[in-house]
């Protein structure tokens, strides 16, 4: 269980709805917040600075509802989290409540509401290029990645020379893992890192063919999906040695979703064989 630090009902008045008549007179909303964070050494040390200052999270929620005019709660409440995410660097999760007492639906009611939980997703990529200067590529999409608000780059493995696999005629690759922080979904991560990958001047040719960047999705905290377009882990990672064995010097007690074995398990494994 985690340690939480509870704000309720921050009533603040702004001017957010769907109908003009609310963005112009304004209503009544009220705000709560629960921050999940660790507050042991705040607790032992009596110390501010170790904690996460409440009345600066109070102060910056009524900023964003009263500088923003939003139509929906569900985008006021999006963007408190990402902005408290961002700002405080303590916080791990948290749940946003914004509620609408006033909301003017003709009826009675005690009030509308929404609630959102929100967070810091750890996820392991994989990176790899076989054409060009391929350290070059390498260090830029890192680079690309780092300049995301949203994404944090936390470890970043040796890179590796590896035999191309697949049967197709083509220069050796340089293989490595990144631990990256981030706030974006899944999909999101995608998107960027194939928006990235374009960027490096790949195009998409030949099925395990050679490319000037390639970045997987290998791990996504302990998240298990297969949707079309993204298969979580990355359904060949636990085959792969030029996976493995850099993704085992960032992180060797990481556990595999669904093979439940930890990567340097995983890497032993294909050794013997
Ligand atoms: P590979 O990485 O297997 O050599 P590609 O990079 O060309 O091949 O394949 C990319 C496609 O694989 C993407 O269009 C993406 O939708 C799909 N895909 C499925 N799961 C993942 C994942 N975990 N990470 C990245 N791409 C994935
Ligand atoms: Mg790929």
């Amino acid at each position: 269980m985690e340690d939480q630090i509870r704000i309720s009902d921050l009533e603040i008045y702004s001017n957010h709805g769907v109908y003009k008549e609310e963005k112009v007179l304004g209503q009544k909303f009220l705000v709560s917040a629960v921050l999940y964070t660790d507050t042991k050494r705040a607790g032992v040390s009596d110390r501010i600075e170790y904690s996460v200052d409440y009345g600066n999270v109070c102060h910056r929620i009524a900023e964003v509802m009263e500088k923003n005019t939003f139509d929906l709660i569900e985008c006021a409440a999006e963007t408190i989290a990402k902005t408290l995410l961002l700002e405080f660097p303590l916080i791990r999760h948290l749940e946003i409540e914004v509620k609408k007492p006033w909301a003017p639906i003709g009826m009675p009611i005690e009030s509308v509401a929404v609630k959102i939980f929100r967070g810091w997703h750890r996820a392991y990529l994989g990176v790899g290029s076989n054409m060009g200067d391929r350290m070059e590529y390498i260090s830029s999409a890192i680079d690309r990645i780092e300049e995301q608000q949203d994404t944090k780059v936390v470890h970043v493995s040796g890179l590796i020379e590896t035999k191309p696999y697949g049967g197709v005629e083509q220069e050796d690759f340089l293989n490595g893992c990144i631990a990256i922080d981030t706030l974006k979904d899944p999909l999101e991560l995608l998107d960027f890192l194939m928006d990235v990958e374009k960027q490096s001047g790949r195009v998409r040719t030949v099925r395990w063919g050679p490319r000037t960047l390639d970045l997987d999705i290998l791990m996504y905290d302990d998240l298990v999906m297969n949707e079309r377009e993204l298969t979580i882990p990355h359904k060949e990672m636990h085959k792969r040695m030029f996976v493995l064995e850099p993704l085992a010097e960032i992180a060797p007690y990481l556990m595999h979703p669904l093979l439940r074995k930890t990567i340097s398990e995983l890497k032993e494994t294909i050794e013997k064989e």
